[in-house]
């Protein structure tokens, strides 16, 4: 008879949305671990700005990570321009009958909620370790994790990939968009009024999210200019900002030390290992524009429990439930990177034709409030609504 896996589903990968799975699937009954290869220090030197949607609140109360972060900056309106061109929308809470649009936290605050969270629970065991291969079986896969006192194995019936992509465990169509995301906490004279700017340029999106009393920037440009603004002094930098972004918050008066990000579009596919499945960044890496690859993830972690948690412990991990579980994810995942994508293609250039048809684009959706319900429903909950 064959030896029994030591997991049901063993999680690679405790960033925000492996953590999202493990908890859950607390209280289920089934066996879970956890591996992750960051200590949790570095985790919370992450500086990335998050906007989480109102449908990823309703997922974190559910998985009782939301009370700690009751502190998040809530967005009461979205006001989205391009530089250079006509055309403006603003969207607003109101308009969607939520208290707010979504909450901005940053990732190191997220991804330690989760981890205290996580740790509460004793039914699923969480590895320090790397993992450096994986074995697939056609009734488990075999996770071979690096620890300090050397390789030890572990089985699962599933292995549910949220790593990031690091491991590539299917294939991958990348796309660089050849643009880099400079990030930095910003400050001006007046205190924020819970407006989120996405203000669209040629060189890519600089997005101003409310956090705190002041702002959290992501602004995409090149990789030769966001080199450069990382090395500018405050003042030099502020100076540029102000000059790219104009003077609908007033002055900037001070900024932290800045971070980047290349972007590159990453999409998994199904992957041919049979017993191992993507989740996240790992199936999905987004450009960070309208915020919506966390967002998305949760949603990939809370599907994957909910398939799990409704099947037999038998059937955990078979190419059926796997089949299942992408056919419930397909609108949802390729909505996601259809309507980053489509953005970033269609803004990130100075064309005058395409600069009047944005223009008329955004005026039509200030306009035109189906339209207008349509984005706010597909921001808030994903294609699937
Ligand atoms: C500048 C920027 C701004 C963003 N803003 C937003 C936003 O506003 N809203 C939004 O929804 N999304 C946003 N995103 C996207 C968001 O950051 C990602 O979608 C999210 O972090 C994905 O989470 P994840 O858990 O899948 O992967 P990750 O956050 O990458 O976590 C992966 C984890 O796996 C671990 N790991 C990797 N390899 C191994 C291994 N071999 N063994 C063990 N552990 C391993 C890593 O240490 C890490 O902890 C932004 C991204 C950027 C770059």
């Amino acid at each position: 008879m064959a030896a029994q896996p030591d997991y049901d589903v063993l999680i690679v990968g405790g960033g925000p949305i492996g953590l999202a799975l493990g908890l859950a699937l607390r209280g289920s009954g089934i066996s879970a671990g956890l591996v992750e290869a960051r200590a949790a220090h570095s985790v919370h030197a992450d500086p990335r700005p998050i906007a989480l949607s109102h449908g990823s609140r309703l997922i974190l109360e559910r998985l009782g990570a939301w009370e700690q972060l009751v502190t998040a900056t809530p967005i009461r309106r979205i006001h989205v321009s391009q530089r250079g061109g006509f055309g403006r929308v603003e969207l607003d809470c109101m308009q969607a009958g939520l208290p707010a649009l979504g909450y901005v936290v940053d990732y190191g605050r997220l991804a330690a909620t989760l981890t205290a969270a996580f740790g509460r629970d004793v039914s699923c065991r969480r590895f320090s370790a790397t993992v450096a291969g994986i074995e697939n079986a056609a009734l488990a896969a075999t996770a071979v994790l690096e620890t300090p006192s050397g390789r030890v194995r572990a089985s699962a019936r599933l292995l549910a990939v949220a790593d990031g992509g690091m491991l590539q465990v299917a294939a991958v169509r990348v796309s660089d968009y050849g643009q880099v995301a400079v990030t930095a906490r910003v400050t001006t004279g007046l205190p924020q009024q819970g407006i989120a700017f996405e203000r669209f340029t040629p060189a890519g999106p600089l997005a101003l999210l409310p956090f705190e009393e002041g702002y959290a920037l992501v602004w995409t440009t090149t990789p030769d200019e966001a080199r450069n603004l990382c090395e500018l002094s405050e003042e030099a930098f502020l100076e540029r900002l102000q000059h790219a972004f104009g003077q609908r918050v007033g002055a900037f008066r001070g900024a932290t030390a800045r971070a980047s990000f290349p972007l590159a579009l990453r999409v998994a596919d199904r992957g041919a290992h049979p017993r191992t499945v993507a989740l996240g960044n790992a199936a999905q890496t987004l450009h960070p524009v309208a915020g919506q690859g966390l967002n998305l993830g949760l949603r990939d972690a809370w599907e994957l429990a909910t398939t799990i948690r409704n099947t037999e412990r038998g059937e955990i991990g078979t190419p059926r439930q796997l089949q299942a579980y992408h056919a419930r994810r397909r609108i949802d995942r390729g909505g996601g990177v259809w309507f980053t994508d489509t953005l970033v293609r269609l803004f990130s250039n100075d064309i005058a034709p395409l600069r009047f048809a944005r223009g008329l684009g955004l005026a039509a959706l200030g306009a035109v409030p189906p339209a207008r319900d349509f984005v706010l429903r597909r921001m808030t909950f994903g294609t699937r609504g």
